[in-house]
């Protein structure tokens, strides 16, 4: 990799750094606020069971956004960190360089197609032993 790719990656990998971490900053805000408004439900004696309900699972779903947007946020400090000693864009698993097309599609990927296709068939069976 040219050092004017690797200042175009770091550029990108900075910018989605940043992007996300204003969405996490933006849940932090949320959860302080419902957490507010559920301190304030405690008091009120009318409470819909229905809204209840309706509250938890909106912060379920925000929590597993919250979970993808740091475990993205995890993968491109990683990245940039490869950036810095000089490993970035290649495969961590087999050694080879990561594809421009994929580098350019998925500026944080750890892995080469193939390794990328066999770490999330680990993943998946792992997961099935929980
Ligand atoms: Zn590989």
């Amino acid at each position: 990799m040219t050092a004017m790719d690797a200042d175009d990656a770091r550029t990108r990998l900075t910018e989605e750094r940043d992007r996300l971490e204003s969405l996490r900053q933006g849940f932090d805000d949320l959860n302080a606020e419902s957490e507010e408004a559920s301190l304030g439900e405690l008091s009120s004696v009318d409470q819909h069971q229905a809204d209840v309900g309706t509250e938890t699972f909106n912060r379920e779903r925000d929590l597993s956004i919250l979970e993808n947007v740091e475990a993205e946020l995890a993968d491109i400090e990683h990245a940039i960190r490869r950036l810095d000693d000089g490993t970035y864009g290649t495969c961590e698993a087999c050694g080879k360089p990561i594809d421009d097309a994929r580098l350019e599609a998925v500026p944080a990927a750890r892995f080469c197609l193939e390794d990328q296709a066999v770490a999330e068939r680990e993943a998946r069976a792992t997961g099935s032993r929980e």
